[in-house]
């Protein structure tokens, strides 16, 4: 009795199958639109367990904040106190001056507010202005030419429509008129490019290449930083902005309408975003979303992983190490974002989860199939024991009464020999049946290499009709041979003489007395069709259909008084498969029933005549 742990071929096909299908779901639903969301919400977390770093910043912001309203007079004074405060910043030598303030309309040429703002802003090199999309209409607004034409550049200081400020878009096409985003022409101000570069994956002002894809609409994921300094606008004391970029916008609560949401949780507004896009791009240290490859390749190890934990290991150990691949799924997206890498979370969490959940299921029913199969094994082997136990008495009996006979009684020369003779017969047969019984053992256990002979049909047929005659002379059985074509086989000829033999002794077996066995063999093609015909009990179609499993015996055949085990024509069956034929098998209850062997017919020679 074996209990070997078996994958053979089809199991690992399916174990392998099960798991790509987890993987492949996993690498979807990792791109579904459902994910999109809940990616949001993972990249955010991760800004709260990894907060901004301290940042040394090149940037400085000059805010319109609630103070500096109530002492300039509010927005109505916006522009004279934008003025004052260029002005005063002019003197401490900023590099670069990006101005996130509308300054769209310039209604009156001689307002005198406006012809001192245009002076500040004409006496300030690197001025960036602020241009944004007009709400509702598809263009441009952009600030009025008089002050338009003392910038160097103009930047737009749209805020993606996202609810949360993660990446921000760095070119944004309206129509057909396209701007950088303010951060970006600052930055280039403030290295001095002349251009910028563009490729597919990225722009550049020289050097680094600046990570936002063509695809993406230039989306650049801002790495927020903790550490720029906020002046406000109503300060005297500027010397901090000194060869720094300067963002000068509104802060105040009551005045600045484009206040938005940060990953990390807290409100910001857009002159802050656009400050620290400014120190994304410059400080070169960015957010990098992780390339679908690299995704996939974690993937299909965490896959990997899941599958060879439970191919190899059973029970709690299996799923204790199952954790490892679980918990790698879950830390890979915040490893990757101490490094700067943006890994989505649903696709290696799904691939982990899921891999471990189907590969410990087919475990589970794997085992349950092969506890079963050894169980059914078990029964098998008992019952074959019974049967050859059985078979081997009457041999025996004979063997040990002569023997008896030989020993107590002073016999002649003759009954000596008769005797002798008998035992030697008695004590092969015993053999042969020993024999048999173990080549049927191997052949079901698939351990037996079957045999390669060529032989004729006939020969095969003729020694079985003849040790089947005196079964049949019992029950005055004619066996009579039909046509037999001449045809050859290729195979193992024991085996198939004890399955054309089950076949006729089945016949007589299960047929009355006084009734009629034909064998006939017939070619068909490239086949041979060895029938077996009786007139016998029969079967209905229900019972053909299990004649073939182990131990299966109609109601008839063991009312019949017949003895059998049910274990004959299972292995007939298995002898012809491994022979690359099949059996066929036409019944008709009360009426006989006609088994048929379907066997390939073995090439024919292959010696060509000269
Ligand atoms: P056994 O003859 O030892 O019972 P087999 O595996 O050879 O086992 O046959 C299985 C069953 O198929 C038999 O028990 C019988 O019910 C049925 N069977 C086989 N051959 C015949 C036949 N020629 N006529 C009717 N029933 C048959």
């Amino acid at each position: 009795m074996k209990s070997r742990r078996q994958w053979p071929g089809r199991v690992t096909v399916g174990y392998i199958a099960v798991l790509s299908a987890a993987f492949l779901v996993a690498m979807i639903a990792g791109w579904s639109s459902l994910a999109e969301g809940m990616e949001g919400s993972a990249y955010d977390w991760m800004f709260r367990v990894n907060p901004p770093p301290k940042i040394e910043p090149s940037s400085v912001i000059v805010a319109f904040d609630e103070r500096t309203l109530n002492r300039t007079g509010g927005m109505r004074n916006l522009r004279r106190t934008l003025a004052d405060v260029l002005t005063r910043i002019r003197q401490e030598r900023p590099a670069v001056v990006a101005i996130d303030v509308g300054l769209y309309d310039s209604a009156n040429p001689s307002d005198p507010e406006d012809a001192a703002l245009e002076k500040a802003l004409a006496e300030m090199p690197n001025l960036v202005l602020a241009s944004d999309i007009l709400p509702g209409e598809n263009r441009w607004e952009d600030p009025a030419p008089r002050f338009r034409k003392h910038a160097s550049a103009v930047g737009h200081v749209h805020a993606a429509p996202d609810p949360v400020s993660r990446k921000l878009p760095l070119e944004l096409v309206v129509g057909r008129d396209r701007r950088w985003a303010m951060a970006l022409e600052a930055h280039r101000l403030y290295v001095g490019a002349r251009a910028i570069e563009e490729s597919p994956e990225g722009l550049s002002t020289g050097k680094a290449v600046i990570p936002a894809r063509r695809e993406s609409s230039r989306a650049l994921y801002i790495r927020y930083g903790e550490g720029i300094p906020v002046v406000p606008a109503f300060s005297t004391q500027f010397s901090e902005v000194a060869g720094k970029t300067v963002f000068i916008g509104i802060t105040a609560q009551s005045a600045a309408r484009d206040r938005l949401m940060t990953p990390f949780g807290t409100m910001m507004t857009g002159v802050e975003i656009h400050a620290q896009t400014y120190e994304t791009i410059t400080r070169g240290k960015f957010l990098t979303p992780a390339s679908l490859t690299a995704v996939a390749l974690v993937c299909l190890f965490l896959t990997i992983a899941a599958g060879a934990i439970f191919a190899t290991l059973s029970g709690w150990p299996a799923y204790g190490l199952a954790a490892i691949p679980i918990v790698a799924a879950h830390l890979t997206p915040h490893l990757a974002f101490a490094n700067g890498i943006i890994f989505p979370y649903l696709a290696p969490v799904f691939a982990a989860w899921l891999s471990v959940f189907l590969a410990a299921s087919w475990q589970y029913f794997i085992v349950r199939r092969q506890l079963r199969k050894s169980e059914s094994d078990r029964a098998r082997y008992q019952q074959a024991i019974h049967f050859v136990t059985h078979e081997m008495r009457s041999p025996l009996t004979a063997i040990q009464g002569s023997s008896e006979l030989m020993g107590r009684y002073n016999l002649n020369d003759a009954k000596r020999k008769q005797m002798a003779e008998m035992i030697n017969a008695e004590s092969k047969r015993l053999a042969r049946m020993i024999q048999t019984f173990l080549d049927i053992e191997r052949l079901t256990d698939g351990q037996m290499e079957i045999r390669s002979e060529m032989f004729e049909a006939s020969d095969v047929i003729g020694p079985c009709l003849d040790r089947a005659r005196p079964l049949a002379d019992r029950k005055q059985i004619e066996l009579r041979l039909e046509e037999i074509e001449q045809s050859t086989l290729r195979g193992d000829r024991e085996l198939m003489e004890y399955a054309v033999y089950n076949l006729l002794t089945n016949a007589v077996k299960y047929s009355p007395a006084e009734t009629i066995v034909s064998v006939s063999a017939h070619r068909d093609n490239s086949s041979i069709r060895l029938s077996v015909r009786d007139q016998g009990i029969g079967m209905d179609d229900k019972e053909l259909r299990s004649i073939f499993q182990k131990f299966y015996r109609t109601k008839k055949a063991e009312a019949s008084g017949e003895v059998g085990t049910g274990i004959g024509l299972s292995i007939v069956d298995q002898i012809v498969t491994h022979h690359g034929g099949r059996m066929e098998v036409t019944s008709t209850p009360g009426k006989g029933s006609c088994f048929t062997m379907v066997l390939p017919t073995a090439p024919a020679s292959k010696l060509v005549s000269y």
